[in-house]
């Protein structure tokens, strides 16, 4: 079975964000990274089903060099292969354009049998690139896996958190999969492996070497961020002292002058 995992680079979420008032962007010179939490999961995901049906997994991002961090993490849990995709033309990507690009990368590296992305990534929260990805291959996905209950040699099915409750889906491969914290407990790396990690090779591919055209990524998006800011800081409330009927009455006052009821 191959599989491939995709697995983004984030800022640390220890380190509230700070956005550049010349520029409106968030800045990422010197803060902290982490590997998107949710992309470990899927890692987890593709090991296990490596290790029980065999195969190899390897892993992918998109970003600047940086993100051969996030790699070498993946390669020391247990990832055969890394690639990282990496040209200015993709500076401002939005979630379309990324999987435009992710899939286009894909293509090139080689044929999967299942793809495995996190729910979302941690930092800007769109949940659309594994569901774009699977759009742009034009293969089957499935969206917000907590639980892989087979896998044959042509389908795999899983159970999905859905507003309703959870569903089992059976899907043809390939198949997309976006994977829930719930799915499992990622493993540690070993000392062994990580070493190794650090010392392999990781090509670096442009959107040339994908066949990517830069006229529909990067700048180029089907959308713009029109504005980026912090929301104003909050107003510390009131705090109502006496007994429960007093505070009820009083309450009951301040909220009809807020025009709350
Ligand atoms: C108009 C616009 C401009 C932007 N410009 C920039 C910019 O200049 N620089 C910048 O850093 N970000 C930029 N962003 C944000 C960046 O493009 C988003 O990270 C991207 O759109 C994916 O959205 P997301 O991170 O919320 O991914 P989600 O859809 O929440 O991610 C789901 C899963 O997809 C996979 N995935 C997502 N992104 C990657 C990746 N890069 N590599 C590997 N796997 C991935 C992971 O498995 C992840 O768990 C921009 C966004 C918009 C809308």
């Amino acid at each position: 079975m191959n599989i491939l995992v995709c697995m983004k680079q984030v800022q640390d979420n220890a380190v509230a964000p700070k956005l550049d008032p010349a520029t409106g962007r968030v800045v990422t010179q010197g803060v902290e990274t982490m590997v998107s939490p949710f992309d470990l999961n899927a890692l987890e995901a593709g090991l296990k089903l490596a290790e029980e049906h065999g195969g190899e997994v390897s892993v992918l991002a998109m970003g600047d060099e940086e993100s051969k961090i996030t790699l070498r993490i993946g390669l020391s849990m247990g990832a055969e292969k890394a690639y990282l995709v990496s040209d200015p033309a993709l500076e401002d990507s939005d979630p379309w354009a990324t999987a435009y690009t992710l899939a286009k990368a894909i293509s090139s590296i080689g044929t999967f049998d299942v793809i495995l992305c996190g729910k979302q990534a941690i930092d800007d929260d769109a949940g659309q690139v594994g569901a774009g990805i699977a759009e742009q291959l034009g293969i089957s996905q499935i969206s917000y896996v907590n639980e892989i209950r087979e896998a044959t040699a042509d389908s795999l099915t899983a159970k999905r958190v859905a507003p309703t409750g959870e569903e089992v889906v059976q899907a043809a491969l390939p198949v997309l999969l976006t994977c829930e914290k719930s799915l499992n407990e990622p493993r540690y790396a070993t000392l062994k492996r990580t070493r190794m990690a650090n010392r392999m090779e990781i090509p670096v591919l442009d959107c040339a070497a994908i066949g990517a055209d830069t006229a529909k990524v990067g700048k180029n998006s089907p959308s713009t961020v029109q504005k980026r800011y912090m929301p104003a800081p909050r107003q510390s409330g009131e705090l109502l002292r006496g007994d429960a009927e007093e505070i009820g009455k009083l309450a009951v006052v301040k909220l009809v002058e807020q025009k709350v009821i």
